[in-house]
């Protein structure tokens, strides 16, 4: 089986696979995480929205996977977050939300492993809001529920694709696939044609789809965040939820990061005509909008003066086929849910969202097993911990800084032994993140170290001050 594209849906199309004992290669034209799987809010949701729009099996499914990712395949890469809906937003609001939550509660205990994964919904008080997140306008209480937050959405993909390794997966970035005849795949390997047989190709090349399968119809949609200084919200513990204006179920999040960050996000935007390949950017309507919403309920607004950076990714939304040429309304009604759809030996598999990526390889491979009649007929994935995940109490013993468990698991005293320095100076990346990332983790260049296994490069200023670091390690193979 040959597998295009390297984000989370292909890498975990390529583990299942080879999990269940097909051959694998798996190509992707720049690095693992290039396209949308970096750009996420790095979230594993439960589906409140889904909810919201009475899409009871989405919901499911999603609380579902999200209990996989958060005990069994990355319990290191998946923390609890708690999510505050305050009442200065309004108090309808953060009724709605409190009767959301608790749906989503309700929804979280009924599917295999939830109950006990996640605090339950409830309301606090004005000295709880503001102990969560100092920078909210104080004297009113508000909601708290709880989902799942990534520690990085690049590192699950890297993470995917080594252990897709270890069973045998051949993988290969700079690799782009050019066309498919038959059996015959026409590969440019760092700009050299050349060609593979493959039985079967997985076309999950995303927002990039169609290219390989015109056929598949998407309607891609840019959602961008803002990067600003945690400091400015007084440093939340829990995530900051604002309703945009005349919607009931699109937020906008300040979102707590690692290294004193917050993620400012999301909008949802319509992209029209044909897929750039280069980095989408957030728009300055976007970037007001988003300030606009969180200001609300701020004590002291944001201005773009606090804007430290800015990332967008395009969303992989699949037109149903009722849509006619194109969305009737917002991309942001659209539903989330994914489709497989063969054309000769190409079968694509798009859409879904990170945290639902397992059963969309599971999915994608039972069809792959189907047709080669070769293979495990089941998926063994919700059982398979990826490199470096172990259980809640092993990972509390393993003996290395907290933070490169959260990032590396078990291998993170690997990590450490690799050298402490700091790669800039008021940053947490150590210099021995780099050098596993060269010497475990396939990365090839200094946009792989720093915009991809570490997550540097989104401070454009921060950037700057670490590619001579970043060279210097690539210096060393
Ligand atoms: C702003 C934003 C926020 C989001 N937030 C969340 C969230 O919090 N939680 C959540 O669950 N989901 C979220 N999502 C959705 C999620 O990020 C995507 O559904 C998911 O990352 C898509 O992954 P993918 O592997 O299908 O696509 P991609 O990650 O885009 O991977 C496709 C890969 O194919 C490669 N490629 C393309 N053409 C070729 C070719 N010809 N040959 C070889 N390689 C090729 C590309 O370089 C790319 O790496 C968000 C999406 C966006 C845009």
């Amino acid at each position: 089986m040959l597998v295009v594209g390297g984000g989370v849906t292909g890498a975990g199309v390529a583990l299942d696979a080879a999990a269940r004992g097909l051959t694998v290669a798996l190509c992707e034209r720049t690095d693992l995480a290039a396209g949308t799987s970096r750009w996420s809010s790095k979230l594993v949701h439960g589906g409140l929205r889904y909810l919201a729009h009475g899409q009871l099996g989405l919901a499911r499914e999603s609380a579902r996977e999200r209990a996989v990712l958060m005990r069994v395949t990355a319990p290191h890469l998946v923390r609890r977050l708690p999510f505050l809906v305050p009442d200065v937003a309004g108090r309808d609001v953060s009724a709605l939300a409190e009767l959301g939550g608790r749906l989503g509660d309700a929804v979280r205990v009924s599917v295999r492993g939830g109950r006990g994964s996640l605090p339950g919904t409830g309301r606090i008080g004005a000295e709880g809001v503001s102990r969560l997140i100092p920078g909210v306008r104080p004297g009113r209480g508000g909601v708290v529920f709880w989902d799942g937050q990534l520690e990085d959405d690049a590192r699950l993909v890297v993470s995917l694709a080594r252990t897709a390794a270890t069973f045998g997966a051949r993988v290969l970035t700079g690799a782009t696939v050019t066309g498919v005849d038959g059996e015959a795949v026409a590969v440019s390997v760092d700009g050299e044609s050349v060609s593979v047989r493959a039985s079967v190709v997985v076309n999950a090349a995303g927002v990039w789809s169609q290219r390989l399968a015109p056929g598949i119809r998407l309607a891609p949609s840019r959602g961008s965040h803002l990067i600003v200084p945690a400091a400015r919200l007084g440093t939340p513990i829990a995530a900051l939820t604002v309703p945009l204006p005349g919607s009931r179920s699109r937020y906008v999040f300040a979102l707590p990061q690692p290294g004193g960050l917050l993620y400012l996000g999301i909008t949802d935007e319509p992209v029209a005509g044909p897929v750039p390949d280069d980095d989408p950017v957030p728009s300055d309507a976007e970037v007001t909008q988003l300030l606009e919403t969180v200001n609300q309920v701020l004590a002291v607004p944001l201005d773009r003066s606090d804007v430290i950076g800015a990332y967008a990714g395009l969303r992989p939304l699949v037109l149903p086929a009722a849509a006619g040429d194109g969305p009737a309304g917002a991309t942001a009604d659209l539903s989330r849910s994914h489709l497989l759809s063969w054309d000769g030996p190409v079968l694509t598999v798009v859409g879904g969202k990170l945290t639902t990526y397992r059963l969309m390889a599971a999915e994608a491979v039972d069809a792959v097993v189907a047709r080669l009649g070769r293979g495990a007929q089941r998926s063994s994935t919700a059982r398979l911990p990826l490199v470096g995940a172990a259980p809640e109490r092993v990972l509390a013993r393993v003996d290395a800084p907290a933070r490169l468990v959260h990032r590396y698991g078990t291998e993170a005293p690997v990590v450490a032994a690799l050298g402490g320095e700091l790669v800039v100076e008021g940053r947490e990346e150590t210099v021995g993140e780099l050098r596993f990332a060269v010497r475990s983790e396939g990365a090839r260049n200094v946009a792989d170290l720093l915009d991809r296994r570490t997550r540097i490069g989104l401070v454009t200023s921060d950037r700057e001050r670490a590619v001579a670091v970043a060279e210097e390690v690539l210096a060393e193979r």
